[in-house]
């Protein structure tokens, strides 16, 4: 089957060279027909909201929206577990012609008298950006009744792309931060943002801050709390991992609060090892310094042997990845080439033009590098390539396994922690397990090439 790349989308793939950098047109609509792999403005916002686990999330729309449930991002609660419960408005024809507002107010009513939560998120879909209902009118009535925060989001699916459903989902919790009292909050005292304790990683990663004594006021948003996030403005520092959704809420705290803020990852260990020491030295503290040089210290004695002795078995495979946000991208690159496995196709839902110049960069030459891609695209790039695993989430699983090529869920329906040390190694183990299955050599693409072959793509 021949393949080539829709003329549309020709923009949005590049080659990467050693000496020079190519522009990637980026953070635009989908092309129309492409069947985009991205989710939409909507699930942008929602997927950074929703792990806070003890508020309501109500979804005003016809009910195939609320379909983007916790199970999409299985972020773990270690007490409330009021966001795995998924309502919907479930709108139906005669709320479209007449209006939703009414059936919005009784819903978000008899939520909150039925489960008392701290705050309540309501998130406006497409059929509202269409009928015009006035959620911020009724989000204002209720919250004056109730006397809890009600923050309407307004993200409905078609009004931008994922990125602009984080700018809502900034909007929404900049209400929420700032009602809170910071009174004891201390010197040492960071915000984790962009992490949504899929498995567990942000209590990973609030150990280690912990050991090192450096306070977490709150986690934006995995395993998050109202209460938390309401005095997130008495941080001294704004640590940001998941840089595409989160570096607008960092700046927007900036401006109103003065709170400086650094971009890490905590993906791989000489990230993470990165991130540490860039917080341990913006506090200047000599004490804080020397507790996490003796942590990174003992905690790469613990996994280095390992980690080595995989590489040596992955040595010369090939990877692909293809994940939502760049600066995961460019922790993967560096992680994958640690374990001797090299990138050949690299790409994000997304990324911005800094960021791709940044992944082409940190990429070997000749990597290709894609924007907003979809399935037709991507199993011509990984056949061409000749790719040993791929990694990206679940969208990207069967494009993986119709190929015969191993993969690695990265994303948020992952079980498995994959961040800090411990995450290091269990990254290490999939894909060691993955690439290396014997199940491959069975698939007709390998034993029969020139059956499967989909042909080259030229961007
Ligand atoms: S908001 Fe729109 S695009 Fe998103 S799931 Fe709902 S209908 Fe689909």
């Amino acid at each position: 089957m021949a393949f080539e790349l829709l003329k549309d989308r020709r923009s949005q793939v590049v080659r990467s060279q050693r000496n020079e950098v190519a522009s990637v047109d980026c953070n635009k609509a989908s092309v129309a027909g492409s069947v985009s792999q991205r989710a939409c403005t909507f699930c942008g916002s929602r997927v950074v909201l929703y792990p806070i686990a003890d508020a309501l999330h109500l979804v005003h729309g016809p009910v195939g929206c609320a379909a983007y449930t916790w199970d999409i991002r299985g972020a773990l609660s270690s007490g409330p577990e009021l966001h795995r419960i998924s309502c919907s408005t479930d709108l139906r024809e005669k709320d479209v012609v007449f209006g939703g507002e009414r059936q919005l107010e009784t819903s978000l009513r008899q939520l909150i008298s039925k489960y008392s939560p701290k705050a309540a998120f309501v998130y406006g879909t497409c059929v509202i950006g269409v009928i015009g209902d006035d959620v911020a009118a009724v989000c204002r009535r209720v919250e004056q009744d109730v006397g809890i925060p009600v923050i309407p989001v307004l993200a409905e699916g078609f009004c931008g792309t994922k990125r602009d459903g984080y700018n809502a989902a900034t909007r929404a919790l900049l209400t929420l931060i700032g009602r809170g009292d910071t009174s004891s909050i201390g010197k040492y005292s960071v915000n984790l943002m962009g992490d949504f304790n899929v498995a567990g990683e942000s209590w990973i990663i609030k150990k280690y801050f912990e050991k090192v004594g450096i306070d977490v006021v709150s986690v934006l948003t995995g395993d998050g709390r109202v209460d938390d996030i309401s005095r997130a403005h008495g941080a001294k520092l704004n640590v940001v991992q998941c840089a595409g959704s989160m570096t607008p809420l960092a700046q927007g705290m900036r401006e109103r609060y003065g709170i400086p803020y650094i971009r890490v990852s905590f993906f791989g260990v000489e990230d993470t090892s990165d991130a540490l020491y860039r917080t341990a030295k913006f506090f200047g503290s000599p004490t804080i310094l020397s507790s996490t040089q003796a942590l990174v210290t003992e905690e790469l004695s613990r996994v280095l042997p390992e980690l080595r002795s995989i590489r040596c078995k992955l040595q010369g495979k090939r990877a692909g990845l293809y994940v939502g946000g760049a600066f995961k991208a460019f922790s993967l690159v560096r992680a994958l080439r640690q374990l001797g496995v090299s990138v050949v196709v690299a790409g994000t839902q997304t990324g911005n033009q800094e960021e791709y110049a940044e992944l082409q960069a940190v990429c070997d030459e000749n990597t290709i590098i894609v924007d907003d891609t979809n399935p037709l695209e991507l199993a011509a790039f990984l056949v061409e390539k000749d790719v040993d695993v791929f990694i990206g989430g679940v969208k990207e699983r069967p494009v993986a396994y119709k190929l015969g090529i191993g993969f690695c869920d990265h994303n948020h329906e992952r079980k498995v922690a994959l961040a800090g040390y411990a995450g290091a190694v269990a990254f290490a183990r999939e894909i060691h397990a993955t690439a290396t299955s014997p199940i491959w050599s069975l698939m007709p693409r390998r034993s029969r090439p020139e059956r499967a072959r989909i042909g080259k793509a030229t961007p």
